[in-house]
């Protein structure tokens, strides 16, 4: 399974950009090119994290060939001067757009086909190269293996089946069907299984069980069924992973941090890692105030218009908002700082997730705000560069591949203008990127996101939320 599950994850990539956009990627040449960054400072992101000063990296065959040995000759030479080399992110709650018809809506109507190559440049401009598809459904699996053929420059992508006890792709609500399910999903090629909020708990359990006998890894929401009841009930060992603070939040109306700290003991003492995902509710809370938060985003341009749309016309945290919904998502803001606070005291590993796609939360530019938002509420820079990079990986178990900059692993990296070890702000000032051992400088990185944009203005009336919920429905 896990070989399987690697072989799927690190398939050659090759760097073709898919016709219609007509962007020069010098792909088939460089495919096999040799890169040596030169007098770079090197931040590995590895446990003792020792910086390398005024380095020379050479990347080979989409591996890190050498660090401070021989250059091959006939290699495209960057120069690192006063720059910095840092692993490149891993966000770990993504939903990412795919080809519809979704099952929410019936499926009369057409069927809405999205650009993967312009879904995926948000990602790759951000130094985003690896990401965590948390509500995985088969258009998920064809999306990556798009980039598999290198049809389209993208992140690797890991995939997590959700299951639900209504109103999902997959649904449970017996034990044994939750038990079924797990290996249905297991069968068809989905590495993860994220436990979702309808869930009954003996279903739940049962799910997570079994997923620990069939060797795959559970991240998730704790279900509702366990509001009112004691934590002790639902940490359970082999429920790996926490999809978002919220999920703690939505169990307790005692918002203090003894009440994380005991979420934090019960976490450590099962194994439980969390995504503290901290942008989010940050920008429910804005949202929830006025739409100007999601119109003024930088980046709102490059979302795609469906969603541009969406955001303004149906934002779900803005309709029906009033001065108590405001009140208590303030209050979350709040307590989730202090789970930071708690499960880094107890030694929690923790590991940046932005739940990107939903309203407000912007693909690739969300990791960046997550870092930050991560070290205003305690994190070092360092272990805000670590949850988004090494730690990340190691959740994966793709670690022995990324997530550290060292001999041998893949060539994800990110060239940084200034040092994001003195200010976290730094990961935004991006000079290139490297995705799987292909090199894109900042203005091939720009002229990607400026198709994104002219294609998104462009596109733009055919895109109006409602228009397209209600062809679908054939109504
Ligand atoms: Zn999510």
């Amino acid at each position: 399974m896990k070989y399987l599950k690697l072989l799927t994850l690190f398939a050659v990539i090759s760097f073709n950009l898919n016709a219609q956009n007509n962007l020069n990627l010098e792909n088939n040449q460089q495919e096999k090119a040799s890169y040596v960054i030169k007098n770079v400072n090197v931040i590995p992101m590895t446990n003792n994290n020792k910086v390398m000063e005024n380095a020379t990296v050479v990347i080979q065959n989409k591996r890190i060939q050498s660090i401070n040995d021989s250059i091959p000759t006939n290699a495209i030479i960057i120069d690192g001067t006063d720059k910095w080399l840092i692993p490149g992110f891993i966000d770990m709650h993504v939903h990412n757009l795919a080809d519809g018809p979704y099952k929410s809506y019936p499926t009369k109507g057409p069927a809405i086909h999205f650009d993967t190559q312009n879904f995926m440049t948000l990602y790759v401009a951000n130094g985003v190269t690896t990401v965590f598809e948390l509500s995985a459904r088969a258009e998920h699996i064809g999306q990556r293996n798009e980039i598999l053929r290198g049809d389209v420059v993208g992140p690797r992508i890991a995939l997590a089946a959700l299951i639900d006890g209504s109103n999902a792709n997959m649904t449970a609500t017996t034990p044994s069907d939750g038990r079924q399910t797990v290996r249905l999903a297991k069968g068809e090629g989905y590495e993860f299984i994220k436990v979702y909020s309808q869930l009954n708990i003996e279903t739940y359990k049962a799910i997570i069980d079994e997923a620990e006998k069939q060797g795959i890894k559970v991240v998730g929401h704790v279900p509702a069924a366990f509001e009112g009841k004691p934590a002790e009930d639902f940490f359970v060992p082999h429920f790996g992973l926490i999809a978002h603070a919220e999920e703690l939040s939505k169990q307790t109306e005692e918002f203090s941090f003894e009440k994380a700290q005991e979420y934090a003991r019960l976490a450590k003492k099962n194994g439980t890692w969390l995504i503290p995902n901290l942008s989010n509710l940050v920008y429910i809370a804005k949202q929830a105030r006025s739409l100007d938060s999601v119109l003024n985003l930088k980046s709102f341009k490059f979302v795609h218009p469906l969603m541009q749309s969406k955001w303004i016309e149906s934002n779900q945290y803005y309709q029906g908002t009033n001065a108590k919904r405001i009140a208590y998502f303030d209050k979350l803001v709040d307590f989730h700082v202090k789970v930071v606070k708690a499960f880094k005291k107890e030694g929690v590993p923790m590991v940046t997730g932005t739940d990107a796609g939903t309203s407000g939360i912007v693909w690739g530019f969300s990791l960046h705000d997550e870092l930050k938002l991560l070290v205003e509420a305690g994190l070092t820079n360092e272990e805000a560069l670590a949850s988004a990079t090494r730690l990340g990986a190691e959740w994966l178990e793709i670690d022995d591949k990324i997530g550290t900059i060292e001999k041998g692993k893949f060539a994800d990296l990110i060239l940084l203008d200034k040092n994001p070890l003195k200010n976290i702000n730094n990961t935004r000032k991006i000079s290139g990127v490297f995705i799987n051992g292909k090199w894109i400088d900042e203005n091939k990185l720009d002229d990607m996101l400026s198709y994104v944009e002219e294609w998104n203005n462009a596109n733009k009336e055919n895109y109006n939320w409602k228009e397209v919920i209600r062809k679908i429905r054939g109504r």
